[in-house]
């Protein structure tokens, strides 16, 4: 054992962290906004990136020694450019949250009315929720959907008329379906707003081209880099415009939306750059550009269509009858069992899901009454439509048992033969 490897310095930490690899092995991983990366981007991500500092943007930084980092920037943002096909992207952003407080803090003043998705119909906390910044510093108004859980423009056209906002949003955590953003960008126009997509869920489908690209229809878009993009824990905002070459004060316009988001990273909200976090979104956004993303996309929704007629012929009933996308919400409220307890029971078999609430949903948002199912994680390990069909009626089983032990046991061992066949990271080791 040499005593710098991390099994020799902190014993602990490395057993832990194998026995979450062994979790993540043995384990059907259906959390929609989960995926597993590539060793290659784990690499990146573990690298010496992580000891510099870079305050700024490339060629404009406040510390010495940034031309690789400059280099390992600027490739993540023209590869992030080309993808998405935008004039700027800021690859900077800590996370999808804080990114999307940078959009705020870039177009916004504190007070502002912004509409954006109530979070049980699908809507991030950053969209508006009351205890979060976006609900509690801005003048928060939500959109919910029609009784099928479809996004209903007419109210968003009502609520946008009567309360005049200064943003909109769309973009959300659970919605199963395709996302008109033409009709946000008319709505926008109709009061004035800007509309910003935040695509975090559903970037890597965009990518590979199974959903309609809003970055040159939004005035922004933002997106997390870890969900279907299959990259690192971070964000990326993208926008269209120029970058103004002075630091004189620019006008709040949208030709000036690139600067005014680099400005709301830093000095705005942020200090240095994550610059191991940076080239592993270049490492995941160079996997993006090779045709086999777009088969993986494509599998994915495929997988999530498989999956989603495997639980109705169980019986279920989904969100809006099906998926358009990764995902699906699975309504539980004719099956007597909560959401929070077919999370726990499923939990039980090593199923992993996460309890959702529903449209209209009778129950508390802690235990509500449906769960969220997706298909992106799944599909990275390999799988296809027929282990879909299988984990559609092993769900549909320990949800008809949920209290039943020996049934979830019976089942937790289908669940190891189903991933044993589809190894992950076969290598990999802490201990
Ligand atoms: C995941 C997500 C975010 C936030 O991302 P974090 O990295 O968890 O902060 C924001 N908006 C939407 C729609 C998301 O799905």
């Amino acid at each position: 054992m040499n005593k710098k490897d991390l099994i020799g310095t902190d014993p602990k930490i490395a057993q832990t962290l194998e026995k979450e690899l062994n979790r993540q092995r043995s384990g059907i991983e259906l959390i929609a906004s989960e995926n597993f990366v590539s060793q290659a981007v784990m690499k990146a991500l573990g690298s010496i990136g992580t000891n510099k500092y870079s305050e700024g943007y490339p060629n404009r930084r406040y510390y010495g020694g940034c031309e690789f980092v400059d280099e390992i920037e600027n490739l993540a943002i023209e590869r992030a450019k080309k993808l998405f096909n935008v004039d700027h992207a800021n690859v900077q952003p800590y996370s999808g949250s804080p990114a999307n407080l940078a959009v705020y803090y870039a177009l916004l003043k504190p007070g502002d009315t912004v509409l954006g998705a109530k979070l049980s119909f699908g809507g991030h906390m950053t969209h508006g929720l009351k205890v979060n910044f976006s609900g509690s510093l801005y003048n928060a108004v939500n959109y919910t959907s029609d009784k099928n859980g479809y996004l209903d423009f007419d109210e968003i056209r009502s609520l946008a008329k009567e309360h005049k906002p200064k943003l909109i949003i769309a973009g959300y955590t659970a919605y199963p379906r395709i996302i008109d953003w033409q009709k946000f960008r008319e709505i926008s126009d109709e009061v004035g707003a800007f509309f910003l997509a935040d695509i975090s869920h559903i970037a890597g489908l965009i990518i590979g081209e199974q959903h309609p690209s809003p970055t040159r229809i939004a005035d922004v878009t933002m997106t997390t880099s870890h969900k279907t993009l299959r990259g690192p824990r971070g964000a990326m905002i993208l926008s269209n415009g120029k970058v103004s070459n002075s630091n004189k004060p620019v006008e709040l316009s949208k030709e000036n939306i690139p600067t005014l988001i680099d400005r709301a990273i830093i000095p705005g909200l942020q200090g240095g750059p994550h610059n191991h976090t940076t080239a592993a979104i270049a490492v995941a956004l160079q996997e993006a550009m090779q045709p086999e993303f777009k088969d993986y996309a494509k599998q994915v929704v495929l997988n999530a269509k498989a999956l989603a007629k495997s639980l109705t012929a169980e019986g279920l009933e989904l969100v809006t009858g099906g998926t358009d996308n990764h995902l699906m919400l699975v309504d539980l409220t004719s099956t007597g069992v909560t959401g929070k307890e077919a999370e726990t029971a499923l939990g039980e078999a090593e199923i992993f899901v996460n309890k959702n609430t529903v449209p209209y949903d009778k129950r508390k948002p802690t235990d509500p009454s449906g769960i969220r199912l997706g298909t992106p994680a799944l599909t990275t390990r390999g799988l296809k439509e027929d282990d879909m069909e299988i984990i559609g009626q092993l769900i549909a089983k320990v949800i008809n048992n949920a209290k039943d032990s020996s049934i979830k046991e019976q089942v937790k061992k289908q669940v190891k033969e189903l991933t044993d066949n589809y190894p992950l990271y076969p290598d990999l080791t802490y201990l």
